[in-house]
């Protein structure tokens, strides 16, 4: 699913518990292997490996990467942007809650990059959950 989503549902929950920023990242964190396992669509990234084993995909880097930085970083920012407009802009929440609940939405994605370049625990086991929670993507 994509960065925006996450950012808005992790926001969303935070708001709930605005005092407890903690909790809201934590949230936003769970949240994000809910919407992960609805089925949806997805955006590509041209910088993509990939062997048919999950567990090995990666990102090149490459000029494609870059590109996908430029995709990825203007689709967590439009998510970033929403979540203060929707929650602290017009809802009066703290931008902190609700950054913490954003961040903490889109938090799972990063890990994966980062399991991609450092192939450790415990981002096995998260990446292994990751994939297993995923729905298929929809085409
Ligand atoms: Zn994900």
């Amino acid at each position: 699913m994509i960065l925006t989503n996450h950012a808005i549902t992790g926001a969303a929950l935070a708001s709930l518990v605005p005092n407890e920023p903690l909790i809201g990242f934590s949230v936003g964190f769970l949240s994000h292997f809910v919407l992960d396992a609805i089925p949806h669509w997805d955006y590509k990234l041209g910088s993509k490996k990939e062997d048919g084993n999950k567990m090995n995909d990666d990102l090149a880097i490459n000029r494609k990467f870059i590109k996908d930085i430029l995709k990825i970083g203007t689709d967590g920012m439009t998510g970033l942007l929403l979540a203060y407009f929707l929650f602290s802009f017009y809802m009066k929440v703290s931008v902190f809650a609700v950054l913490c609940g954003a961040i903490g939405a889109m938090t799972p994605d990063a890990l994966q990059f980062v399991y991609m370049k450092w192939r450790y625990e415990p981002l096995i086991s998260l990446q292994r959950f990751h994939i297993w929670i995923h729905a298929d993507e929809v085409k």
